[in-house]
């Protein structure tokens, strides 16, 4: 037995009395939490600082890790999606494995126990198989023309069953509303609901984003025809690409991604929904050079998580540095609304919350110990 107490402790949905101590079984399964008063003072192992539970990555592709330091800051959505396809199997495939083992390793040794992440090939399935970390792996689909959508959807089902193949969990989603038709949307999330598996989209990651679909000249037709793809035959739907989307998101839990240029009227509508926020800061600051008004977002506290997006974008994979900018750039969420973004929003996002994101009895879902200097959160080490 173990008794764990620390300067603070969080429970993945709020701060717990000074007095509790963790009581955890010889696997740090915990048994229960206790007042200090209750015990022999002696045997308690006492931190210096801050214990959450493990922390919970909601949006990540391995797959993409050998392209750190690959593209450069700041040349907007379509560009930096230009440079993903014309660099992204340049390298070797062994090698490109050789970076997503790398990176996998270093979210465990972050303090990352899940991880949400987005599969576009089978190429990181081993490696998430062999993981210590668990995974939700969401296989991303794209097809803007709706002909594409039975093909793209058979493609869809197919990785699923691979998935499967290496015992690992995984549903559907479609990259962005840009890139995805409403027909192929509403499939993915029929099959999400049907399986009560999440749902996740790329959301308003760009302003690019807003004007494709408002019919304004924009980054994306520019992107398609680098693509060689006929985009004669799309009519702008003139409104917000979240409006025309709405409709079709699944009764199952959905994450939307960035959304950096979303507006009140539109959150308010998705919010009410149950969406799941999820901001990926660093990734909007190294592509965009933008973020997201976390203030519109204020009244939906309970529902917000936070992603690392992928090295393409980010210098490392760590919710925590996340945590970090985020603090900086606004003061309208308070420590423990961020705490839970990285913990217990994360595993309800990922529809997994009975196994992560708190303290479960019975269960070790992981315990990091954070120190707090200057209101920035640095990571010192896993005690469980
Ligand atoms: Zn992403």
């Amino acid at each position: 037995m173990r008794f764990l107490k620390a300067n603070r402790l969080f429970s993945g949905e709020k701060f717990l009395a000074e007095d509790s101590v963790l009581v955890l079984d010889e696997k740090d399964q915990l048994v229960e939490i206790i007042s200090e008063n209750a015990l022999d003072s002696n045997r308690i192992e006492r931190l210096e600082g801050l214990l959450t539970p493990g922390f919970v990555n909601a949006h990540c592709h391995l797959e993409l890790s050998h392209l750190k330091g690959q593209i450069p800051e700041h040349t907007g959505l379509p560009g930096f999606a230009k440079q993903i396809v014309s660099i992204r199997n340049a390298m070797p495939a062994e090698e490109r494995a050789e970076h997503a083992r790398e990176a996998d390793k270093n979210m465990w040794n972050k303090g990352m126990v899940l991880v949400g992440d987005i599969s576009n090939t089978e190429e990181s399935f081993k490696i998430k198989a062999d993981s210590k970390l668990s995974y939700h792996t969401f296989i991303e689909l794209i097809g803007l023309h709706p002909a594409s959508v039975g093909a793209a959807y058979e493609r869809g089902l197919q990785l699923i069953q691979t998935l499967k193949n290496y015992n690992l969990k995984g549903s559907l989603a479609p990259h962005a509303p840009y890139s995805t038709s409403n027909e192929l949307i509403q499939r993915i999330s029929d099959y999400d609901a049907s399986h009560h598996l999440p749902f996740s989209i790329h959301n308003q990651e760009s302003l690019e984003e807003t004007k494709f679909f408002a019919g304004e000249k924009n980054g994306f037709n520019e992107l398609y025809d680098f693509l060689k793809l006929d985009l004669s035959w799309f009519k702008a739907p003139k409104q917000t690409s979240l409006k025309n989307y709405l409709p079709f998101l699944p009764e199952s839990p959905s994450l939307l991604v960035h959304n950096t240029f979303s507006q009140s009227e539109e959150i308010k509508m998705a919010g009410d929904k149950g969406v799941f926020w999820c901001f990926c800061p660093a990734a909007n600051q190294y592509i965009e050079n933008a973020l997201p008004d976390y203030s519109l977002f204020s009244n939906y506290k309970n529902q917000i998580c936070l992603g690392t997006d992928s090295l393409a974008s980010n210098v490392t994979l760590d919710v925590l540095a996340e945590l970090n900018l985020i603090r900086q750039a606004t003061n309208c969420f308070e420590l423990a609304d961020l705490l839970r973004a990285i913990t217990s929003n994360g595993a309800r996002a990922l529809a997994l919350s009975d196994h992560f994101g708190k303290l479960i009895p019975g269960k070790n879902t992981g315990l990091n110990l954070l120190e707090e200097k200057n209101s920035t959160l640095r990571f010192i080490k896993k005690t469980s």
